[in-house]
């Protein structure tokens, strides 16, 4: 079947032509033929220079570029990429790790493959799908983690239910698609963490934060402790190792109680840490002279540009908060995970919190995401994580 052909207006093949694998709606010229979601089809300039191949999505992000040589995208296609994602993570040390052995495979447009994550669970891996035509792949993507990983890999889950396009006709599903396994306990830097990718939020573990955790572990001697937004209590459990105290906050009671559970995979029934299911913004009303470390890191507050002026608000309030709190000579890690929201936006916001409390405030460290959670560098979206160190005179 001949391919479809989509051409761009006049001008806006440069994004492409510097590698931004995203071709918006607004865009398009011109369509010939009628692709289906998920199709693969050819993208050309105003002048039918051909520029690309990708999936097709009916929505803003039309078409999600795979190839910007024409090639087909066919399975050994996406096997050579994820043979690339496996053999870069091989060369930073993360497979074969004794201390840690859960890390993301695949990071979409971070590792060339758009519309795909894959994360790692010694031996089991939770795939989403965030495009029709990565779902309709996705068995046979499924079987080549195997393949390529022979004994290491005991299941393959696709967890896509919640993750494909709203407006597409496709409804995805979450089920094994190679073996079989229950919850597992995974090490992440020699800590455990029990990982159930069927009530936990996207695959299960927020993978993305390990550098950060390792950090604030060095932080905590001697302190006591305030995570807020703790969920799986990743922060609390580096923190554990050698703070006096350490409190778990999360509005979710299921996460309260995976945070309690890590806690005790760690450390038993160690008294020095207590969790509380409240709102974070009530509970940093009334704390003030408790805690010299405290963690801020709340879900996006933005998931589309719309709401990119709320959620800076939504961040200054919050760390006008933590910084009116924190004792003196405090410790701040404060983060946002929302794409929409650049390093300098955050900073900026978190500037203007400190700005408003009048404390003396340092940056001691500028934090983003680990060698996992690749960023493409023609798409500057893929660096999604920020957090600022703050100290706190
Ligand atoms: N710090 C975590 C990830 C945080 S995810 C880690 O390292 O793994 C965000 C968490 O914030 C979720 O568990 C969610 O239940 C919780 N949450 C969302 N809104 C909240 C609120 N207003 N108050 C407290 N917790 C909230």
């Amino acid at each position: 079947m001949e391919r479809v052909r989509i051409i761009l207006k006049s001008g806006k093949d440069q994004s492409v032509r510097r590698y931004h694998p995203w071709i918006f709606s607004g865009a398009i010229k011109k369509i010939y033929g009628n692709p289906a979601e998920g199709d693969i089809v050819n993208v050309f300039d105003n002048k039918e220079t051909f520029l690309g191949t990708g999936h097709y999505q009916p929505g803003s992000i039309a078409v999600r570029i795979l190839s910007f040589e024409e090639v087909d995208p066919d399975i050994d296609f996406f096997r050579n990429r994820i043979e690339e994602a496996l053999k870069y993570r091989k060369s930073i040390g993360l497979v074969d790790n004794p201390s840690t052995n859960v890390f993301r495979i695949v990071h979409a447009e971070g590792d060339n493959l758009p519309g795909l994550i894959a994360d790692y669970y010694d031996g089991v891996i939770v795939m989403q799908m965030h495009s029709v035509g990565m779902y309709r792949l996705r068995k046979d993507i499924a079987a080549i983690f195997p393949e390529l990983m022979g004994m290491k890999v005991k299941a393959v889950f696709d967890k896509s239910e919640a993750t494909i396009p709203y407006m597409s006709g496709v409804k995805g599903v979450n089920e094994f698609l190679f073996g079989d396994s229950g919850p597992v306990i995974v090490s992440e830097n020699g800590y455990k963490f029990k990982v159930d990718w069927n009530t936990g939020q996207k695959t299960g573990f927020f993978i993305d934060q390990r550098e950060n955790r390792r950090l604030l572990g060095s932080f905590s001697a001697g302190r006591n402790v305030l995570n807020l937004f703790g969920y799986t209590g990743g922060f609390s459990v580096y923190a554990m190792k050698d703070a006096l105290l350490v409190h778990t906050v999360d509005s979710s009671a299921q996460a309260i109680e995976l945070a309690d559970e890590n806690i005790k995979l760690n450390y038993g029934d160690d008294q020095r840490h207590k969790s509380f299911r409240v709102d974070a913004f009530d509970f940093l009303n009334d704390i003030k002279g408790i805690y010299d470390l405290i963690v801020v890191d709340p879900p996006a507050f933005a998931k589309h540009n719309s709401a990119l002026a709320n959620a800076l608000q939504g961040y200054k309030r919050l760390n006008i908060k933590a910084i009116e709190q924190v004792k003196p000579g405090g410790i701040i890690f404060t983060f946002s995970c929302s794409q929409v929201v650049t390093r300098e936006n955050f900073r900026k916001s978190v500037f203007a919190a400190a700005a408003n409390t009048g404390r003396k405030v340092r940056i001691l460290y500028q934090l983003s995401q680990p060698a996992d959670h690749p960023v493409n560098i023609y798409h500057p979206e893929s660096e999604y994580l920020k957090g600022l160190v703050l100290y706190v005179e």
